[in-house]
């Protein structure tokens, strides 16, 4: 077995971007501006905010952390989006998910100027993704794909299941897998929540993608010897003996299924981490286009 290892993925990213960016320091070319905004102050959405931020810094890309309140009018939001949509100084602009109940995401994210758009949530970028056209590709698919690439996974005629159907994770990682290019050319499965015996699917898998925010959910007999396996999983469950008083769980049985898989990723320390490498890069990317420099 193969640990697919986000700190080792994820630090070569940020190596390799840290050098770029002073390259382009020195060239007098323009760093990339990534602005978050986060509204109210849901735990988990602190946690992944301040990492992008601390991120961004160690790199040596700009950032700014914009904070709403709760409380704060769907106008406000996307005024202040319409203001950054046509600033200059901004390549990226995120704002973090979920938003409270009487913010509408879909009108937050046709805000957003696809342009700078470095979540890849638009319209636009997931239209030109399903066409194959360059774009902003959601940063956790992204960053799976860039780990499958790192330690080379074939993928080309393998049967990948994809457990999840999301816009975030699920949906855009199971075009990805069936897309033409490198490390996809999957014959790929999507199961939800409605499929019957998911089990049937995931042990015929060469490829799992467990997405589905069920701790544990995907245990050994459902994997077949030699699987890779991919653990997107972020679950916050009680655990007195942290300090936090949680731990972090996947939704694989990590103990159980690393025996028996080619390939695996851990959680903490696996997909989690390269969510963040790609979201660099993507903001990178939207730099080196709004310079003209990409096309
Ligand atoms: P979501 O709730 O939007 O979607 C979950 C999907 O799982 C749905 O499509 C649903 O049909 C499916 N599902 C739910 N229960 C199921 C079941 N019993 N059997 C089969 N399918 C089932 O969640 P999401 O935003 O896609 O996130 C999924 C998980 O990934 C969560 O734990 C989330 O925290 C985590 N996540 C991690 C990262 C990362 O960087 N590692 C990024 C995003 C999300």
């Amino acid at each position: 077995m193969q640990l697919l290892d986000g700190k080792v993925v994820s630090a070569a990213i940020k190596v390799q971007l840290k050098a770029e960016t002073a390259n382009r320091l020195a060239e007098g070319k323009k760093i990339p501006h990534l602005v978050v905004i986060i509204v109210g102050n849901n735990g988990a959405s602190e946690t992944y905010v301040a990492s992008k931020v601390k991120n961004c810094e160690e790199v040596g890309f700009g950032s700014t952390l914009i904070r709403l309140p709760e409380d704060v009018s769907e106008e406000t939001l996307l005024s202040k989006l319409a203001e950054l949509y046509h600033d200059d100084t901004v390549d990226g602009t995120l704002v973090q998910l979920p938003l409270p109940a009487h913010i509408s995401e879909e009108k937050v994210i046709l805000a957003i100027n696809p342009a700078k758009d470095v979540d890849g949530f638009h319209p636009v970028s997931v239209g030109r993704m399903v066409q194959g056209l360059p774009t902003f590709i959601p940063a956790t698919p992204y960053g799976i794909m860039l780990m499958l690439e790192h330690y080379g996974v074939q993928t080309s005629g393998k049967h990948a299941v994809v457990i999840g159907r999301s816009n975030i994770v699920g949906r855009p990682m199971s075009i990805l897998l069936s897309s033409q290019h490198a490390y996809g050319n999957c014959t790929v499965t999507v199961c939800h929540s409605k499929t019957r015996d998911l089990a049937s699917f995931t042990r015929e898998a060469d490829i799992i993608v467990a997405a589905l925010g069920r701790p544990g959910f995907l245990t050994a007999d459902m994997v077949k010897e030699g699987a890779v396996v991919i653990d997107v999983g972020i679950t916050r469950v009680p655990d007195v003996s942290k300090k936090s008083g949680f731990a972090i769980r996947g939704d694989v049985d990590f103990e159980q299924v690393a025996a028996k898989s080619s390939y695996i990723t851990p959680v903490p320390g696996g997909v989690g981490l390269m969510t963040i490498g790609a979201l660099l890069k993507n903001t990178m990317a939207a730099c080196k286009m709004r310079a003209g420099e990409l096309s």
